[in-house]
């Protein structure tokens, strides 16, 4: 069934990680398996058993050819550096080439303990696999580039947490798990040769276009590469109100997908302060840092290339500050990009980020469910006709206090007026943007807490329908567009 590995990663030297098999489990069972992703990875369905995919999903039997290995990395956590993480719970199969011809890793995860493990037990509970799963395939569905997950698998195991848990491995599916702590890890030991390999290794996967460069440009176009990448990806963030919640450097893919769903969470009632995750008890990681924080991402990476981007390190630093700092003026013009579009808009005009800037603000006066405004958006693209109709009631009903909302209603007409398009066409495109669904957090522990406790996947299937398709409106399924009620808000996320 699997396809053919290729074993580009293990085939480094032995440095880059650990050799280490999948501890086996004593009673795997396929929970879940995402047929369209394992088709566009040339998985062969036609000889698909579940009995036997729960085997290989849960790394009690290796598919032929895989070379399993624990990655090395290294990361800087909550701004602490720790010259050793690696993969503490996970192993890399290997990597299988897709549709497409593009290479993608099979990871297991929560596959037990590795060298790595630091004295953690290695293993994944339930709830977080499920959340991982859904969150990741749902941001795939919202344009978002993210690693993916094939298959989730209960392992007949309880772990321990806060309570004990039933066991549980993910399939994730990612362009690579090149972090900037991969980079850090051979920084950090002085092994220039490796970091020379690793980049190497990162352009070839995932920017060939930078083959054709000289040497003494490759590596710094490498990280104005990684920057881009980075400065898109946190802005789609942006857009869809997503908090990653710990975005530490090994969380931080080469690649530009997001990768490590744990404590991640989607706002509700705008507010850019806002925090999930348990852990981040300094709120370092809170919604509006988020760009800020990929930027100081972005300069550890940095640190680790000036060797490779210039043989004087002075002017290697001066280069590379530049690209640091062309980060900005490169995400916020994405953000604009983002936010334009939400808005209707596909002009570019002056007072754009303005205009946007102030509808923010209004909901955050008016404590407003930022999905939910901006999908409603749509139905006040023309003003009420008639006096006594009231105008776009869905949407005025989401703000608590709406009389800045009202005041930039007409601003936001005047600019749509001069799209030079009609309204349907605005309401269209503004629809295809703001999505309906997202994983709203009370839905996600509801989910959670009727797999993991009652054994019963119904709600997991039904919500990762839902999400399938978050810019469609699907009749009968209006609960899940809906933000969580007063006693079910969610305000602490754990991993
Ligand atoms: P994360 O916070 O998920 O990015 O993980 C940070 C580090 O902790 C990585 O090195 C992980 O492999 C490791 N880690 C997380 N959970 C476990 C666990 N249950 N067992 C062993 N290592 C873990
Ligand atoms: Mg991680
Ligand atoms: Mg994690």
């Amino acid at each position: 069934m699997f396809p053919e590995f290729t074993l580009r990663y293990a085939r480094l030297p032995e440095r880059f990680f650990e050799r280490f098999d999948p501890v086996s489990v004593p009673a795997p069972r396929l929970v879940a398996f995402n047929r369209p992703l394992a088709e566009a990875l040339g998985f062969d369905l036609d000889a698909f058993d579940e009995a036997r995919a729960a085997e290989w999903f849960s790394g009690n039997v290796l598919p032929a050819g895989a070379e399993p290995v624990a990655q090395a990395y290294a990361g800087h956590q909550f701004g602490h550096f720790n010259p050793r993480l690696g993969d503490g719970r996970a192993v890399l199969l290997g990597e299988v080439a897709d549709r497409d011809g593009r290479l993608r890793d099979i990871q297991l995860k929560g596959a037990g303990m590795t060298p790595f493990s630091r004295g953690a037990d290695g293993r994944s509970p339930l709830g977080p696999v499920l959340r991982e799963y859904l969150v990741s395939e749902a941001m795939h569905r919202l344009g978002v580039p993210t690693t993916r997950a094939l298959a989730a698998v209960t392992t007949g195991e309880r772990v321990f947490r806060r309570v004990p848990e039933p066991g549980a491995v993910l399939t994730r599916v990612a362009s690579s798990h090149l972090r900037v702590g991969t980079f850090q890890y051979f920084a950090a030991r002085d092994d220039g040769e490796a970091v020379r390999i690793l980049a190497d290794l990162a352009i070839e996967r995932h920017y060939p276009h930078l083959l054709s460069l000289e040497e003494g440009e490759r590596y710094l176009a490498l990280l104005e590469a990684v920057a881009g990448r980075q400065a898109a990806l946190v802005a789609k963030w942006m857009g869809l109100g997503f908090i990653h919640g710990v975005m530490n450097t090994d969380n931080c893919a080469i690649s530009g997908e997001t990768i490590d769903y744990g404590p991640c969470a989607f706002m509700e009632a705008y507010s850019p302060t806002t925090v999930f995750s348990s852990i981040d008890e300094q709120g370092r990681y809170a919604y509006r840092n988020q760009p800020w924080l990929a930027q100081w991402n972005l300069a550890r990476l940095a640190e680790t290339l000036l060797p490779l981007i210039d043989a004087d390190q002075e002017r290697a630093i001066e280069r590379a500050t530049a690209v640091l700092e062309a980060f900005e003026p490169r995400y916020e013009a994405e953000w604009l990009a983002v936010f334009r579009a939400k808005l209707g808009l596909v002009q570019e005009e002056e007072g754009d980020r303005e205009l946007a800037e102030a509808l923010l603000e209004a909901m955050e006066a008016g404590g407003a469910d930022f999905t939910l405004a901006f999908r409603r958006l749509s139905e006040a693209v023309e003003e009420a006709e008639a006096v006594e109709e009231e105008e776009a009631p869905a949407l005025l009903e989401l703000f608590e206090y709406d009389s800045a909302l009202r005041d930039w209603l007409p601003r936001w007409r005047e600019r749509l007026a001069r799209e030079g398009v009609g309204s349907e066409a605005i309401a269209a495109r503004m629809n295809a943007v703001n999505p309906l669904y997202i994983p709203r957090n009370h839905q996600v522990e509801r989910m959670i807490a009727a797999a993991a406790e009652q054994d019963d996947f119904g709600p997991f299937e039904a919500l990762r329908e839902v999400l399938a398709d978050p810019f469609t409106e699907q009749p009968g399924r209006e609960a899940y567009a809906e933000p969580a009620p007063a006693t079910e808000k969610v305000f602490r996320t754990f991993c």
